[in-house]
């Protein structure tokens, strides 16, 4: 079953996600240190906004180490906010999962970009020829990879409720329109970074989502923009096997799908629609999720997942 976040010597529990705990350093004196973030991903694996009970083993490692890897990958397009991935202030029982970070003031905004056309992105193109306004080719069908990586954001959603997209005006109430330019021109080029080496590797990220943050005390009027959070993970994208990608049908993929099926599956008993938790996930579909979270790890970085 799924745990709680554990305790951890020498932190202080602040905060947890539907997939991470975070927590602050205490200092000498005893206080949290205001400036850094003990992040520790669990093994908890969230679908359709609810956090399944049954836990996926490893995934909390596959994602802090795949996350890792990327954010060396993209250190020339955007600073990340990693200082220290093991070494002393790592507590043992958390190694492999937990990264200290800054402490940002995260961006009010969740950072999507499309590289190819599905879900949301696809059944707002059928019922309006655009994907957050941006006006697409005619006759694209699901899966079609799109002519360049659209930024299609939404809102930060309160605890349990579903992020809704969100247009330019909404992401400009927010944060201002250069600070949207500058989100957009961002997220857009670490998709499509993202897709020139993962493709290469056998893996297409369909569309992916990342969070900003704000280096604190940075100049306003030129505030030090780092990516936070995780990145290009089968958490917060979908990945594709190249070797499986036809467009005109839901393609197979690395992420969550492959579990929501299962959920889907009226042999599941389980309604979506209820606001009922979902049931304990049977064992085997437990581990070929692992399997799946490992072999895309795997496949991307050319490392073995030990
Ligand atoms: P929510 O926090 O709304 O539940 P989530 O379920 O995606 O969203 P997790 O990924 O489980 O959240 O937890 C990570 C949390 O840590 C997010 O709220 C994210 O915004 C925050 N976060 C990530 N990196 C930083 C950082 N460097 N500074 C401050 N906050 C951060
Ligand atoms: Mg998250």
């Amino acid at each position: 079953m799924t745990s709680a976040a554990p305790e951890l010597d020498g932190y202080r529990h602040l905060y947890s996600g539907k997939v991470r705990d975070l927590y602050a350093p205490v200092g000498a004196d005893g206080q949290p240190l205001e400036d850094r973030l003990l992040l520790v991903a669990s093994d908890r694996l969230s679908a359709f906004d609810h956090v399944l009970r049954t836990p996926i083993p490893d995934k909390g490692r596959v994602l802090t180490q795949l996350s890792l890897w990327w954010f060396e990958q993209l250190e020339d397009l955007v600073p990340h906010h990693v200082l220290a991935s093991d070494g002393p202030e790592i507590p043992a029982s958390v190694a492999g999962r937990a990264v200290l970070v800054r402490r940002l003031e995260m961006v009010p905004v969740e950072c999507v970009a499309r590289a190819y056309l599905t879900g949301g992105g696809l059944r707002e193109y059928v019922e309006t020829g655009t994907v957050s306004g941006v006006r697409l080719p005619e006759g694209l069908v699901d899966g079609d990879r799109l002519p360049e990586p659209v930024f299609t954001p939404s809102s930060k959603a309160p605890a349990g409720q579903h992020d809704e997209p969100i247009d330019e005006a909404q992401v400009d109430a927010l944060v201002g329109e250069p600070m949207r330019r500058l989100l957009s021109s961002l997220t857009t080029r670490i998709l499509a970074r993202g897709n020139e080496i993962a493709t290469e590797r056998g893996v297409i990220i369909a569309d992916t989502k990342v969070e900003f943050g704000l280096a604190p005390g940075s100049d306003p009027a030129d505030p030090q923009v780092v990516l936070a959070d995780e990145v290009l993970t089968p958490d917060s994208s979908r990945f594709w096997p190249v070797e499986g990608w036809e467009p005109g049908h839901t393609q197979p993929s690395y992420d969550k799908e492959f579990v929501r099926e299962w959920l889907l599956d009226p042999a599941t008993g389980w309604d979506r629609h209820s606001g009922e938790a979902p049931p304990p996930m049977p064992e085997a579909i437990a581990l070929r999720t692992r399997a799946k979270y490992v072999e895309a790890y795997e496949r991307l970085t050319g490392r073995t997942f030990s």
